[in-house]
């Protein structure tokens, strides 16, 4: 181990985890295409794209050149009182991705940071006329960020409520939808939405795939259901498609499944390919004309809004991802799972196995050993961080024939080991 390994271990922190008595960690010297090389020597295939953002995997000359264009120009400059043009043209590259209802484009810093924004969007939106609207209602089983609101949106037995309780705003919870029982979480949505609907200011939800939640699946038809209960009980809807815009679901954004519009739409992750931290807010025109209604203005401005170097990366990320066969290659990834992954249904221990787009996972029936299954993944070739019950992946678009079917590979084997 380095000095500087040995001193990581010792003081820093890595994401919810010990800093007194850490899990391995291992360290990675580069990366390239969908293969990170470890240095210990080791180059192994990324089916985690980092954490989904690495969608043209990495080292991306076009992402780089990008980058070293604009910082000849400038790295950073304030957004308050100033503008420049990558902000500007992402801003209209991103209106006209999104579905058309969406106008208006808030640059925060982070997916959690995105979620904040879209909530207190959604609270100014009522607060000059019908301030009693300020709960959001959700389904369990949700991931939305690690910050406050965020948290309070989260699942409220995996989420962290217990940790916070009391310091958490309260929000509304119903159940999740769960295969063709999803009418029953639509009807328990209506029930709250009747009998509660004049305190809620917004449903909030990832669209078709809840993420770090469960990596779990929903019908379209609940989406579409959701839609049309927030219309009629005046309630706005924010889609959470950080985890699963640009492509993730087979989609360009996981809401054309269902065929419906948002009030308020969260982006991140894959923004910038997984080069930078950004996220945007998109918002309708009635979001910003309601949150301006009583002489306000939305009250939000992070130091980084907007960051020239994220927007620039963001932008040459999304015409590489426009000019690329990303369809087919979502697609293909999806095959590899579905056909895969299947021969891991009858394995002991396992609950079930699903894929959508470039998403696959092996769901167990309990929770698994992370540290021996990583040790053992890195063993065969292939990086995933799995949790709790879940074995999954979702690799960059980019990986080759033979780097998914050793992931693939590799995901079988280890659930047979387990
Ligand atoms: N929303 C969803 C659906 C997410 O998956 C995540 C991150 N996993 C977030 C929000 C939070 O994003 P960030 O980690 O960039 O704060």
């Amino acid at each position: 181990m380095t000095a500087w390994e040995s001193f990581d271990r010792r003081h820093v922190w890595h994401p919810y985890a010990s800093v007194l008595h850490p899990d391995p960690v291992y360290a990675v010297r580069s990366a390239h295409g969908a293969r990170l090389e470890l240095a210990d020597g080791r180059s192994v295939v990324d089916g985690m794209a980092s954490w989904w953002c690495a969608i043209h995997g990495y080292n991306v000359p076009e992402l780089n050149e990008a980058l070293s264009r604009q910082i000849n120009r400038m790295a950073h400059v304030m957004f308050g009182g100033l503008t420049h043009e990558p902000a500007v043209r992402l801003a209209g590259r991103l209106l006209e991705l999104v579905p058309d209802s969406l106008e208006h484009v808030f640059f925060a810093d982070s997916g959690s940071v995105a979620v904040e924004v879209a909530l207190k969007m959604a609270l100014q939106f009522w607060l000059p006329n019908r301030p009693g609207k300020h709960k959001i209602l959700t389904i369990r089983h949700g991931y939305h960020g690690d910050t406050f609101g965020a948290m309070s949106v989260c699942d409220p037995v995996t989420g962290m409520h217990h940790l916070f309780s009391g310091m958490l705003p309260q929000q509304l919870f119903v159940a999740a939808p769960s295969g063709e029982q999803w009418v029953y979480a639509a009807a328990e949505m209506e029930s709250v939405l009747r009998t509660r609907g004049h305190e809620i200011a917004a449903v909030i939800l990832e669209p078709i795939v809840q993420g770090a939640g469960g990596m779990r699946f929903y019908a379209p038809a609940f989406l579409r259901q959701v839609r049309k209960l927030c219309d009629t009980y005046e309630v706005l809807l924010i889609l959470d498609e950080i985890a699963t815009g640009f492509g993730r679901t087979g989609k360009m954004f996981a809401c054309e499944h269902a065929g419906i519009e948002p009030d308020i739409m969260c982006l991140g992750k894959a923004l910038t390919g997984g080069y930078m931290s950004l996220a945007a807010v998109l918002a309708s025109h009635r979001v910003a004309r309601g949150v301006e209604a009583g002489g306000q203005v939305l009250m939000h401005g992070p130091t980084f809004m907007a960051n020239p170097l994220a927007c620039s990366v963001a932008l040459a990320s999304i015409d590489l991802l426009l000019s690329s066969p990303w369809s087919e290659r979502v697609e293909r990834i999806e095959q590899a799972f579905r056909k895969g992954l299947e021969s891991c249904r009858a394995a002991k221990g396992v609950a079930d196995v699903r894929a959508l787009g470039a998403i696959g996972v092996i769901e167990m029936k309990e929770p698994v050993d992370v540290p021996a299954i990583q040790e053992s993944l890195l063993a065969k070739g292939v990086w995933l961080r799995p949790f709790a019950r879940l074995i999954y992946a979702m690799p960059p678009y980019i990986l080759t024939d033979q780097e998914l079917a050793l992931l693939v590979e590799a995901m079988v084997e280890v659930v047979h080991e387990c």
